[in-house]
C-alpha cells in the first residue's frame, strides 16, 4: 500500500505538525486558551490531518474591528487603484511562488485531485489579477449634469466585508470572493468551511508576506452554528457574501436582515444538460460524465439531470454507462486518480441515502454506484451512478451533491425545456446541439442564473456568474457588477451661485 502522505512538501508537513491551527487577525495568529478546537480531515485516508482553534463570538468581534481599524488607519481604502494593483500583484506572485504547497493543502483537505487543487490555487491567482486590473480601469467619480447644481457620484469602499464559504472550492472560491472587495479598497473577514480550512488560512498568511497591510485580510475558522452565525449577524459589517447551501443561506439572509447588512447568495443548484439528437453522442457522453465526476460530483452547477432526445437516448446511456464505469477512484495524491473521495462521511452518507430513496420511490438504477473500495485508503470513496425515471422522484428534485445524474428522454424543444424549468432552482443549465439557432433558443427558455451551450461548468472572467431563485440572491461573481458592488456610490451636489 502506498502511503501518499510521503509526498507532502516539508512546508505542509510542518504547517501540520504545529499544533492546533490557529485564525489569523491583524496580521497575527489567534487561537490558544480557552478556545475549543476542532479536527479538520484527510478525506482520501479518513484520517484526521489537524486540529484547528475555533473562533467563539468575541474572536469574530475582534476579527470585525481589527478590520474597521485597519479599513481607516492601514492606508489600503486610500491606495489609487493602481497602487493597489501593485499591492494585489504582488500577493498573486507570491501565492504563485507558493502554490505547490497550497495545492497539496487544498487536495488532503478536501479530497480534491491535486491537478485539480492546482487548477483551483491558479484560478485564484487569475481572480485576484483579474478585479486589480479591472479596477484602475473603472473612474472613482461619475460626473452628472442636473439643471443649475454641480454634481458627482463618487464610488468609495464600504468597509469591513464578511465572506462565508463551503468545503468545495475552497481556495478558488476565496479568490472569487474577496478578489474585488480588495480591489475595490475594503477590508475582509473570512469564515471558511470547518471540513476544509487550510489552504485559507496559510493563504492569509503569504498576504502578509507578500506586504497586503496587516487586518486587511482576516481569517476566522471554526464551525457554521458558532463562528459562521457569529460573523453573519456581525453588525460591523458592511457587506456580506455567502457561498453555500440555500438551507443555510436563509439563515445567513435573515441575520444580515435584521442588521440591514446587504448579502449576496451563492447557493445550490439541480443543473440539467438537454441533449438533443445532433450531438456526437460519443463526445457529448464523455463531456457529461467528465462534468459530474469532476470532485466527485462536489459542484453546485453540475448538470445532475440529463435530459436526452428519446431517438438517441439508448445510445447515449451505452456511452455514458462506460465512460462512467471507467473512471479510476483513488487518493486525491494519486496521479493515476480520476475521481476522489466526497468530503467527508456525512457527505457520503447522503449520496448513498439519495441512492435508496430515489430507487424506493421508483427510479431505475442504470449504474448502481455505491460505496467504493480504495485498497488502503478509509476515506469517503463512493462510485458513479446513474438513476432513470420520472422527474417528480427525490433523486431528480433535490441536490445531491456526489457523481450521481438523473436521466429522462424528452421529445421536442418545448418538451426539453419544461423539464428543465420544473425545478425551484435556478443555477446553471446547458443545452448540447449543433443547430445554433436552436440552441439560442432553448438556452434563453432555460430558466437560471446561466445557460451554457455545448459545455458545461465554464467561467470566464468578466461573465456573471450567478444564481436565482433557491440558488441565489443579489450574486453575480467574476462580474464587473460584483465589483461595482464593492464601492457604495456617494452623490455630492453643490448649487451653481
Ligand atoms: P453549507 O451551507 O452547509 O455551509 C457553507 C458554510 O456555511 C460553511 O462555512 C459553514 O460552516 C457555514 N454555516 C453553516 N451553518 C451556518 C450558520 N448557521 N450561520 C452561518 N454560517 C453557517 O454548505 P456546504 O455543505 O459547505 O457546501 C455545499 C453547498 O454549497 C451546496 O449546496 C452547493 O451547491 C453550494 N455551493 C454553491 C456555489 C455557488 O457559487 N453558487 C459554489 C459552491 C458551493
Amino acid at each position: 500500500m502506498t502511503d501518499f502522505t510521503k509526498q507532502l512538501l516539508p512546508e505542509v508537513n510542518r504547517f501540520l505538525a504545529q499544533g492546533p491551527i490557529a485564525s489569523f487577525v491583524g496580521g497575527r495568529p489567534v487561537g490558544g486558551g480557552d478556545d475549543s478546537v476542532f479536527a479538520t480531515v484527510d478525506p482520501g485516508a479518513g484520517r484526521p490531518l489537524a486540529e484547528v482553534y475555533e473562533m467563539g463570538a468575541d474572536r469574530v468581534d475582534e476579527a470585525v474591528e481589527t478590520a474597521q481599524r485597519a479599513f481607516e488607519t492601514s492606508g489600503w481604502s486610500e491606495l489609487s487603484p493602481a497602487d493597489r494593483q501593485a499591492a494585489l500583484e504582488r500577493l498573486a506572485a507570491t501565492v504563485e511562488q507558493n502554490r505547490h504547497i497550497l495545492a497539496q493543502l487544498e487536495a488532503i483537505d478536501g479530497g480534491k485531485i491535486l491537478w485539480q487543487a492546482a487548477g483551483d490555487v491558479q484560478n485564484f491567482i487569475d481572480s485576484i489579477r483579474f478585479f486589480a486590473g479591472e479596477a484602475t480601469r473603472v473612474d472613482a467619480t461619475s460626473r452628472l449634469a442636473p439643471e443649475g447644481f454641480e454634481a458627482y457620484q463618487a464610488r468609495l469602499p464600504w468597509g469591513p466585508c464578511g465572506f462565508i464559504f463551503p468545503w468545495n472550492f475552497p481556495i478558488l472560491l476565496v479568490g472569487w470572493g474577496i478578489a474585488p472587495a480588495l480591489a475595490a479598497g475594503n477590508t475582509v473577514v473570512i469564515k471558511p468551511a470547518e471540513d476544509t480550512p487550510l489552504s485559507t488560512t496559510y493563504l492569509v498568511q503569504l498576504a502578509q508576506a507578500a506586504g497586503i497591510p496587516d487586518g486587511v485580510i482576516n481569517v476566522v475558522n471554526g464551525r457554521g452554528e458558532t463562528t459562521g452565525a457569529a460573523l453573519s449577524s456581525h453588525p460591523g459589517l458592511r457587506r456580506m457574501s455567502f457561498t453555500g447551501s440555500p438551507e443555510v443561506g436563509r439563515k445567513v439572509a435573515e441575520a444580515c436582515g435584521r442588521n440591514l447588512v446587504p448579502v449576496k447568495l451563492e447557493l445550490g443548484g439541480k443543473g440539467a444538460a438537454v441533449v438533443f439528437d445532433d450531438v456526437d453522442v460519443a463526445a457529448t457522453a464523455a463531456d457529461l460524465a467528465a462534468a459530474v465526476t469532476f470532485h466527485a460530483g462536489q459542484v453546485c452547477c453540475d448538470a445532475t439531470r440529463w435530459l436526452v432526445h428519446r431517438s438517441i437516448y439508448d445510445r447515449f446511456v451505452d456511452e455514458v454507462v462506460g465512460r462512467m464505469q471507467g473512471v479510476r477512484i483513488g487518493h486525491p495524491l494519486d496521479d493515476a486518480t480520476q475521481m476522489g473521495p466526497v468530503v467527508n462521511e456525512k457527505q457520503r452518507r447522503r449520496v448513498l441515502d439519495y441512492l435508496m430513496r430515489g430507487q424506493e420511490e421508483g427510479a431505475q438504477a442504470v449504474l448502481e454506484g455505491g460505496p467504493a473500495d480504495v485498497p488502503g485508503c478509509e476515506g469517503f470513496y463512493v462510485k458513479p451512478a446513474l438513476l432513470a425515471g420520472s422527474l417528480d422522484n427525490v433523486a431528480a428534485r433535490e441536490e445531491i451533491f456526489g457523481p450521481v445524474a438523473y436521466l429522462a428522454p424528452f421529445d421536442d424543444e418545448d418538451d426539453a425545456v419544461a423539464m428543465v424549468n420544473a425545478t425551484d432552482y435556478g443555477l446553471a443549465n446547458s443545452v448540447w446541439t449543433a443547430d445554433r439557432g436552436r440552441a439560442d433558443r432553448v438556452a434563453r427558455r432555460m430558466v437560471a442564473g446561466n445557460s451554457w451551450i455545448n459545455c458545461h461548468n465554464v467561467f470566464p472572467f468578466g461573465v456573471p456568474y450567478s444564481g436565482i431563485h433557491k440558488s441565489g440572491l443579489g450574486g453575480g461573481v467574476n462580474s464587473i457588477e460584483t465589483l461595482h458592488d464593492y464601492w457604495r456610490k456617494l452623490s455630492v451636489v453643490r448649487p451653481i451661485q
